[in-house]
């Protein structure tokens, strides 16, 4: 290193740059190929306008979709070990994770929030693709565990939107023990008798759906998400079959029943909204004509009901019901 790469080549490199103009104002779409401007794919949720591709977003860009006015808390995440394996390819892990954190902005593939969707409160975990592929590590275990935590303490449903190209290898079978570990943190959820509910994305794979990713009271997918465990290619080598055409998309899993819903992303927090609703506030048209015998087991604690008027007079909860 000399005077001249040191000082001198930053410094015209920062004169040749212009800084106003971001880097790609067009964004071609990975299925039809069409140049989409960038605002325009912006405005349209990252959908593509012409083929209707659902382009992979950010973790921070979906929480702003789902909740309320895009308003969120994160919830912090206690700083798991980091490289417990010392573990190094053709580069450093330490070295993979500092330049993921520095390209993302964040601590690990994972991101968890609290917010309303549609007024009702709810815990929302995230996945970052961008962030070494959605990899599930102890981190991401952690995420989850915490996020099962926060909706526990809040008593709101708990939403998990993977994105994500399963266990991450550079934490060997410690990123394993990640599947059984999310799987309790489901479980922890449900023993509260609070909803779990998924939203599969493009891509969910290997030891994500594996576990907590396909065990949701309600599984949603996007449209065309690959969603499977092992890669097309591995399984066509292996059963040395051809695959249908669709084979691991949301679609296909759909009509095998593998997911409840395929939803459009520009419909999904109405969707969400709607199902929350339901979920939350249960009003079976019988117990519209009983207002009388429901009031003492609302008074109880049972407090959800009484704060919307719309529901409050004459609605009665399951428990209630029994
Ligand atoms: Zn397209």
């Amino acid at each position: 290193m000399n005077w001249l790469t040191n000082f001198v080549r930053p410094k015209i490199r920062a004169l040749v740059q212009s800084k106003d103009v971001p880097e790609n104002l067009w964004e071609k779409c990975p299925s039809c190929s069409a140049m989409v401007f960038h605002r325009e794919l912006e405005n349209n949720q990252r959908v593509c306008p012409h083929c209707s591709h659902h382009l992979r977003i950010s973790a921070k860009r979906r929480l702003e979709m789902l909740l309320d006015d895009g308003a969120y808390d994160r919830v912090a995440l206690p700083k798991p070990l980091s490289d417990p394996l010392k573990f190094r390819d053709n580069k450093r892990y330490t070295d993979r994770l500092r330049d993921a954190q520095n390209k993302t902005g964040e601590t690990d593939a994972i991101m968890v929030a609290s917010g309303h969707m549609g007024g009702h409160p709810i815990v929302v975990a995230v996945f970052d693709f961008s962030f070494m592929g959605g990899s599930m590590g102890i981190a991401v275990g952690q995420g989850l565990v915490t996020a099962a935590e926060a909706a526990i303490k809040a008593k709101a449903p708990l939403l998990v939107v993977p994105a994500s190209g399963g266990a991450r290898m550079q934490e060997g079978i410690l990123s394993l023990m990640q599947m059984p570990r999310s799987v309790i943190a489901v479980e922890m959820v449900r023993e509260a008798g609070l909803p779990y509910l998924v939203l599969i994305t493009d891509p969910t794979t290997g030891g994500v759906t594996a576990s907590f990713a396909m065990l949701g009271d309600i599984a949603i997918a996007e449209p065309g998400a690959i969603i499977g465990f092992a890669g097309p290619r591995v399984i066509e080598e292996t059963i040395r079959e051809t695959l249908p055409d669709g084979f691991q998309r949301s679609e296909y899993l759909l009509e095998h029943g593998m997911v409840d819903m395929v939803v459009d992303r520009r419909e999904l927090r109405g969707t969400l909204i709607r199902l929350l609703t339901l979920i939350r506030q249960p009003a079976p048209p019988e117990a519209i004509a009983l207002p009388v015998a429901t009031t003492t087991a609302r008074a109880k604690g049972k407090a959800s009901n009484t704060n919307d008027p719309k529901h409050g007079a004459g609605t009665i909860d399951r428990k209630a019901a029994e």
